[in-house]
């Protein structure tokens, strides 16, 4: 077995029930996502548009790709053919572009928040105040080519575990928070994604549903 099938079979079989790994493969080349294929893995996570469109092209269809990046709204046409999750939806105008192009297409694309839970000024996303003012205002109601699934963060880029553990459970709370207020009767808002290679042990004690892990798996990206 290689070292990415090593590491993805490591990381699978500590998963909590009801906890599933993205593999992160952006800057890896399509060829470590086959091993990673062979060793049964089929949800993976990019955050380029063009490098997805490639390697979309080029693998298995029946991989799961999940969009984790900031996605401009010029940019969702090219994937909304085939992307079957989009993480980190951070304004409402993309999610309403998501919704046109997911009509235009046919579909129906499943969305996350993005929630700004961490200390850094500069990570995209809705404050806690934003996520329950666009939640409660009601307008994804009308968007019937898009589903709200859940939740996406970042914690901090800190070894301080103590404040990535907080962050989690912050995001944990609002989910809900929002699970019992504007979600109360919609079974599609259940995923947490969060947890990253340094931090998805507390992630996962946090109540998350979506690890998003790459350099664990795949090495340093060059
Ligand atoms: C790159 C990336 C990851 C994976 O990061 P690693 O530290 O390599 O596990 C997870 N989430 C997002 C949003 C990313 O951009």
């Amino acid at each position: 077995m290689s070292k990415i099938q090593d590491e993805i079979k490591n990381i699978t079989s500590a998963l909590p029930q009801g906890v599933r790994l993205v593999a992160v493969s952006k800057y890896h080349p399509a060829s470590c996502i086959e091993e990673a294929y062979e060793a049964g893995q089929r949800i993976f996570g990019e955050s380029h548009v063009q490098e997805l469109r490639e390697k979309y092209d080029l693998l298995p269809k029946d991989i799961e790709w999940h969009f984790i990046g900031h996605l401009q709204t010029n940019k969702v046409k090219y994937i909304a053919p085939y992307v079957s999750m989009i993480h980190a939806v951070d304004s409402m105008k993309l999610l309403r572009e998501i919704d046109k192009q997911a009509e235009r297409v046919g579909r129906t694309i499943p969305c996350l928040l993005q929630l700004h839970v961490a200390r850094e000024e500069t990570k995209f996303g809705f404050t806690p105040d934003e996520c329950r003012a666009v939640t409660e205002a009601g307008e994804w109601r009308t968007l019937s080519h898009i589903r709200l699934c859940g939740l996406m963060c970042m914690a901090s880029n800190t070894d301080d575990k103590e404040q990535v553990r907080s962050e989690f459970r912050q995001a944990y709370d609002l989910f809900r928070e929002l699970k019992a207020g504007p979600f109360a009767s919609n079974p599609d808002f259940k995923e947490r994604s969060w947890g990253m290679s340094h931090d998805y042990s507390i992630a996962r004690e946090e109540g998350s549903t979506l690890i998003r892990v790459g350099s664990k798996i795949f090495g340093e990206r060059i």
